[in-house]
């Protein structure tokens, strides 16, 4: 396979690159490697199969590693040299700035060829760059980085409060919920069961191998899905709300620590307030970070301190007789609190309408696996 070849030379690229730096012994200007590239061409002529632009990334991803490793050692991590790649460990290649096209779900990479891709999202905006990557279970996928201009929304006069839990995903101020998407509790299902298996097979042996192929691509197919819910989500609250409050999960987590042990869920959260974050700040909305604490147990219609088990769902105000769902509430408090930290007032809260596009998060959006098919998803 084409793709596999141009992995591999790049692979020797970058060892051959590595053993003229640790061959100098002293910092090497990236400019007096590269401009060895033409005559190296010239006398391994199996490099021509690997774009140009590509070869001159791979100069790239080495002086960036050799970055890093400076920055741990600078900040006193014990770390060795870097290693020569052996076969397989190459896993990516890029088209930098030019040497692609993406026409009708169709991927056009110069020196390889076309191939159908699947796009997991739309793309919008100019590509500037492609990222080839090869996964674990051998599947292929292109990461394209967008560049877009940050498009300023005209303002919304809307504001809301996003509760995150672990029952539902996540309740916001109008009392909205949205759940965690069936099909990703569905794969995860499957990706147990998957585990399970692989962990019965014999270690070293074929069967185990392709097995934990297997797991692996249950474990990608839940990745890209799981990313594709976020994104939506985040889109659609930045999209219609110019004021959007969270909980600050930094805090969060270190009340929550004692006993909660879902680490995995925060870590989606953080990645979905992230998503919000950049969102929001490219269209001009405001997104705040308010402390947790309290939001769940006072009361959102009078301030009372009303105190519920985390099993307890309803919040009953003894004070003022508020009853209401215990994360709508919660929601409201963190909206509340976080227009008290700018110093703006609550203006009276307009019913929302319901926007269908809620209900249909995650709902089967992917239609089903082609084998041997490109994998796309657009970052940015
Ligand atoms: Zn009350």
């Amino acid at each position: 396979m084409r793709m596999l070849e141009v992995l591999d030379e790049c692979r020797k690229l970058y060892n051959y690159f590595l053993g003229e730096w640790k061959k100098a012994n002293k910092v090497l200007p990236h400019y007096d490697l590269q401009a060895q590239i033409p005559s190296l061409v010239r006398e391994y002529p199996a490099l021509e199969k690997v774009y140009s632009t590509a070869r001159q990334y791979v100069l790239w991803q080495l002086y960036s590693n050799l970055k890093g490793l400076r920055g741990l050692k600078q900040r006193g991590r014990k770390i060795g040299s870097l290693r020569f790649k052996k076969y397989g460990r190459m896993k990516t290649f890029v088209y930098n700035k030019c040497g692609f096209k993406v026409i009708n779900n169709r991927l056009y990479l110069s020196k390889i060829g076309d191939m159908p891709i699947k796009l997991h999202r739309k793309i919008e905006g100019n590509v500037k760059q492609v990222i080839i990557k090869r996964e674990q279970s051998g599947r292929w996928f292109a990461i394209f980085s967008v560049e877009t201009e940050a498009e300023k929304l005209g303002t919304t006069d809307k504001m809301i409060g996003l509760d995150l839990n672990i029952e539902v995903y996540l309740t916001d101020s109008n009392g909205e919920e949205v759940d965690h998407p069936h099909t990703l509790l569905k794969l995860e299902e499957k990706l147990k069961k998957e585990q399970r298996k692989a962990e019965k097979k014999k270690k070293g042996s074929k069967n185990r191998l392709r097995q934990s192929n297997k797991v692996a691509k249950v474990h990608e197919r839940i990745t890209n899905r799981r990313r594709d819910f976020l994104h939506k989500l985040s889109r659609y609250y930045v999209d219609n709300y110019d004021f959007i409050a969270v909980e600050d999960l930094a805090i969060k987590k270190m009340i929550e620590s004692s006993y909660n042990s879902k680490n995995k869920v925060d870590s989606a959260w953080s990645t979905f307030i992230q998503m919000l974050s950049y969102k929001a700040e490219g269209a001009g909305r405001t997104l705040a970070k308010v402390d947790p604490k309290n939001t769940t147990q006072n009361c959102s219609g009078c301030g009372s301190y009303v105190y519920k088990q985390i099993w307890i769902r309803t919040h009953k105000c003894p004070a003022c007789g508020l009853v209401m769902d215990r994360d709508h509430n919660a929601a409201i408090n963190i909206l509340n609190k976080a227009l008290k930290e700018v110093g703006s007032v609550r203006p009276e809260l307009t019913p929302v309408e319901m926007r269908p596009l809620l209900q249909n998060f995650g709902s089967g959006a992917c239609p089903a696996e082609e084998a041997g098919s490109l994998h796309a998803l657009a970052v940015g």
